[in-house]
């Protein structure tokens, strides 16, 4: 029994088997990824689910390949997959599998499915199938081929196994029912012909299961207690219970739940593919992609994508949850856990006139205020700053409280600043501010007790380090980009920005790829696996804020 009252259906579920002794109060759950693309946050919901159902009732969850289509898997998934199942947290132990371990099996089960003629040859071509497969209004009709003997089945049968046909020109069906008001139960291909090497049995087959006389027989062969997939599947289950039915085999419980959809993303593999493929993204980890390789490269914790899971919550009615939750996920996490640091996106430069030339002070700064053993740091504050950009307004509106011409600001740990002098090129571009500082007011407050509307942050120009930054928006400006099949012409033409001339505080300078900060005022940022030693480059994983907190105020 687990400790905590059940959070979803599913657990019902679970806790209702373990009460009436169904599965003899084992909990076997599985997580079977097909690898034919990368993993993304879809699956993380998946994976949360599978392990965290073990984990939570002291059972075990398999990791296992559905690797039954040897055209479009590659062995670069699979290692893909299981690194990604690690940094998410999760462990199978010695569980691991794959569909096409089960091969010889699956070929034993069609035989004896034809033994009792329960399954048969069909000479008809793929499209041919189709159409007499019948529609949602319409019966299907019966193949011509369908009352083979026996003896002609299982000699036709092992002549596939054995090359003697072309591909497409036989498969084995199931014999079910072509009237059925399910179409998944008109008798359905079991096996086709496909003279394609496979990743892992190479050339000794030319002959493969279908996905679904694979699935339900892989979780029956495991032991599996709960198969949990989504709902997509619900009008397969009779197909997989008629077939651990006809085989006379262990029945697992197979339970449905809806996919996770997230707003201005796709999570369609096939999508997926082709934003890799034809170059709309930098690859299957470009930190734009809900791919978890490209979470991670942008700077999500695998915290912040497991929380970002159990908040979704497991239903069984389909929605579209707002990108904004993801967000808000990471930033909460990174709130608590990464260093600060001061950096400038967009310098414009400061040059303090009555602070002596040569000097350097080293002020306090806090490492982070919601961590009090993460200490501070010293930052180096000289005559020369960069500020940013956006922080100055020659003629500012009324409610900019930055630094104006003749305005006084708040250097963040440091003075009081008033600029006194604004300097532009031919062009009429500002390069440069002229500015006083006052002595007394060294750490932020003024004796004289008066006050300043902002603070903003600055680097010292001589010891600034040069940072590329890269930032980032949606990938698509539309909602619901999955559900379109133009979706590529909602892609966000601006969902890349490269800010490639930043200054950033000088104890970044050996930062290494994965480390996050917070880059106070601005956002977090991970250092990307693109930076060198002496060339930064870094990531904006997310901005300060929080539009999802807006978004849950309104409801
Ligand atoms: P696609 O339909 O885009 O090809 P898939 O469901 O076929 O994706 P698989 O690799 O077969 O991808 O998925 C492995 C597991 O992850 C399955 O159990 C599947 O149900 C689950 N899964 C995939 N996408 C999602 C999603 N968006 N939300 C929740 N679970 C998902
Ligand atoms: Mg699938």
């Amino acid at each position: 029994m687990a400790e905590t009252e059940p959070a979803n259906f599913i657990e019902d579920i679970v806790e209702e088997h373990n009460g009436n002794g169904r599965f003899g109060g084992q909990v076997i759950t599985r997580f079977p990824p097909e690898p034919n693309g990368y993993l993304h946050i879809g699956h993380a919901k998946s994976m949360c689910l599978n392990f965290g159902l073990a984990n939570k009732y002291g059972g075990r969850c398999h990791m296992r390949f559905d690797d039954t289509n040897p055209a479009k898997e590659e062995e670069e998934f699979v290692e893909s997959i299981l690194e990604d199942v690690r940094w998410l947290g999760w462990d199978w132990g010695e569980h691991l599998y794959f569909a096409s371990d089960y091969f010889n099996e699956l070929h034993d089960y069609a035989i004896d499915l034809i033994k009792k003629g329960k399954a048969y040859v069909d000479d008809l071509d793929q499209e041919q199938i189709r159409k007499y497969r019948g529609t949602l209004t319409e019966p299907g009709v019966e193949s011509p081929f369908r009352n083979r003997s026996v003896d002609d089945n299982l000699a036709l049968f092992r002549g596939m196994k054995e090359g003697e046909f072309e591909e497409g020109t036989k498969v084995l069906r199931a014999k079910i029912d072509m009237a059925s008001g399910n179409i998944n139960m008109r008798d359905p291909v079991l096996f086709r012909i496909l003279k394609t090497p496979h990743h892992r049995t190479g050339e000794q087959w030319v002959i493969y299961p279908m996905y679904d006389f694979t699935h339900g027989q892989s979780d029956s062969i495991e032991g599996i207690t709960h198969s949990i997939c989504t709902m997509e599947y619900e009008d397969h289950r009779p197909l997989y219970d008629w077939f651990l039915d006809a085989l006379d085999i262990y029945q697992p419980q197979q339970i449905e739940f809806a996919r996770l959809n997230l707003s201005n993303t796709v999570l369609s593999k096939r999508k997926l593919i082709q934003l890799v493929r034809e170059g709309h993204v930098g690859g299957w980890d470009d930190p734009r992609m809900p791919t978890l390789a490209g979470l991670r490269r942008r700077g999500y914790t695998p915290e912040s994508i497991r929380n970002f899971c159990e908040q979704v919550g497991v239903a069984k009615r389909q929605n579209v949850i707002d990108i904004a939750m993801l967000e808000h996920a990471v930033r909460d996490d990174l709130n608590r856990r990464a260093p600060r640091a001061l950096a400038v996106l967009r310098p414009l430069k400061v040059v303090i006139e009555n602070y002596p030339e040569g000097q350097v002070e080293h002020l306090d700064a806090i490492n982070n205020p919601e961590d009090s053993d993460a200490g501070t740091r010293k930052l180096p504050f000289s005559r020369e700053l960069y500020i940013e950009r956006d922080d100055f307004m020659e003629e500012p509106p009324r409610k900019f409280f930055r630094l104006a011409p003749g305005r006084e600001v708040r250097l963040r740990y440091g003075y009081f600043i008033t600029c006194t002098d604004v300097i532009k090129d031919d062009a009429g571009e500002i390069i440069e501010l002229r500015c006083t500082y006052d002595p007394e007011t060294r750490g932020g407050q003024a004796p004289d007790g008066r006050k300043v509307r902002g603070t903003i942050h600055w680097v010292s120009a001589e010891h600034a380090v040069n940072a590329e930054v890269r930032l980032y928006d949606h990938l698509f400006t539309s909602e619901r980009p999955d559900d379109d099949d133009d979706f590529m012409s909602t892609l966000n033409p601006h969902s890349l920005e490269v800010v490639p001339d930043a200054k950033v505080e000088p104890s970044l300078a050996d930062a290494v790829p994965g480390e996050k900060f917070q880059f106070e005022r601005t956002g977090y940022f991970a250092v990307d696996p693109d930076s060198q030693p002496g060339a930064l480059v870094f990531n904006r994983t997310v901005t300060l804020r929080d539009s999802w907190k807006k978004v849950t105020a309104k409801l």
